[in-house]
């Protein structure tokens, strides 16, 4: 299904402007990250395109050229998966996956059949007669998306759906998610505040904040050409570069960087793996701390610039605390953007 959303905006009783009018298009089977901060305007946008929320006057939300604008939840046929999963403790992964069936009123052999359909779908088969109690958090997550699936939604909202499981578990299951998705063909939309989890899983994604969409594309197109410092920052942890400009040149406490462009009134950014330890590089640094993970070290630096500065070093060793090391930058790597209207 297609979804196009026109002058979409929110205020809320008391004058809280959630959303500011919003466009968005969404291609068949495509899947949609709503990505931001706390309070950006992700859960409001998801919430009306549900129909739990009901935008300001003038908005439109049309489904495959359906204006659903004005049709209640039920008749959009939108399939949720919240936050909690909202399960039925007691019930069984069959019962719980065919309650929402039940309730449509369908034949016993159809929602049968159904049912049987989405638990081989998400790989559900060997629990299919357990209580919800007696599974662990991935596997009550896939209950969460097969229940949201049977009745044969023709569009996908999920809600920060990965919120509930632990750090570890969330990055196994946001690959695994990112797959069924797929599989299903759904066109889908997700929130999220987590910008791995955006970038794993999503075709788009689209960088909320302070109730707008401040951008939205693909994640690659996102880390590289993020359109401002906000984007830059959120997608990839860009680091502000705190210096004086000149032209092409940034002045920093530890040295001088060239720059892709003349960069005047600007901000200039970099991200930790674009810092390179080189004897020969422009910029003196002071090592401050170092951080061992597995594939790299997370070094924090001091003196390259007022405060701290932070890069990833892909060596087989890294230099030692208190050590002074000389880094470069390539000019490429350097992000020139607009200064943040807040910042
Ligand atoms: P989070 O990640 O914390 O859920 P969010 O990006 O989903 O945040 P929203 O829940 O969409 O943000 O909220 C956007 C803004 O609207 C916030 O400032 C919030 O306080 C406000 N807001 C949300 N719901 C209501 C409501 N029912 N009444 C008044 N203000 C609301």
């Amino acid at each position: 299904m297609t979804l196009t959303l026109a002058n979409i905006a929110k205020t809320f009783p008391g004058g809280t402007k959630a959303l500011r009018p919003t466009d968005l298009e969404i291609g068949k089977g495509e899947i949609l990250a709503l990505l931001g901060p706390s309070g950006c305007g992700k859960s409001t946008l998801l919430r009306i395109i549900a129909g739990l929320e009901t935008p300001d006057p003038g908005a439109a939300i049309v489904f495959d050229g359906e204006d659903v604008t004005h049709q209640s939840v039920e008749r959009r046929m939108i399939g949720m998966v919240f936050q909690s999963y909202a399960l039925f403790p007691n019930m069984s992964v069959r019962g719980n996956i065919g309650y929402g069936l039940k309730m449509q009123k369908l034949s016993k052999a159809e929602i049968a059949a159904r049912v049987d359909e989405v638990i081989d779908l998400c790989r559900l088969r060997p629990y299919a007669d357990r209580a919800i109690t007696a599974l662990s958090g991935g596997q009550r997550q896939r209950v969460a998306l097969a229940r949201a699936m049977a009745p044969r939604p023709r569009i996908l909202l999920l809600d920060e759906p990965l919120s509930a499981l632990d750090a570890a578990l969330r990055s196994h299951l946001r690959d695994e998610l990112a797959l069924l998705l797929r599989q299903f063909g759904i066109t889908a939309i997700f929130v999220t505040h987590d910008q791995d989890e955006a970038m794993a899983i999503a075709d788009r994604v689209a960088v909320m904040s302070q109730g707008e969409v401040a951008q939205i594309g693909t994640p690659e197109a996102l880390y590289r050409n993020p359109a401002s410092c906000f984007v830059a920052r959120f997608v990839g942890d860009a680091m502000p570069l705190e210096g004086r400009i000149e032209h092409a040149q940034l002045h920093l406490p530890g040295g001088v960087l060239t720059l892709p462009k003349a960069a005047d009134g600007q901000q200039v950014l970099v991200r930790a793996e674009d810092i390179r330890i080189d004897q020969n590089g422009p910029v003196t640094a002071r090592v401050e701390a170092v951080t061992f993970l597995g594939t790299h070290y997370r070094i924090a630096l001091s003196g390259a610039m007022t405060g701290p500065l932070f890069m990833l070093h892909a060596g087989l060793s890294a230099p030692r605390t208190g050590e002074e090391v000389r880094l470069s930058i390539l000019p490429e790597a350097l992000l020139v953007l607009p200064a943040d209207r807040a910042a």
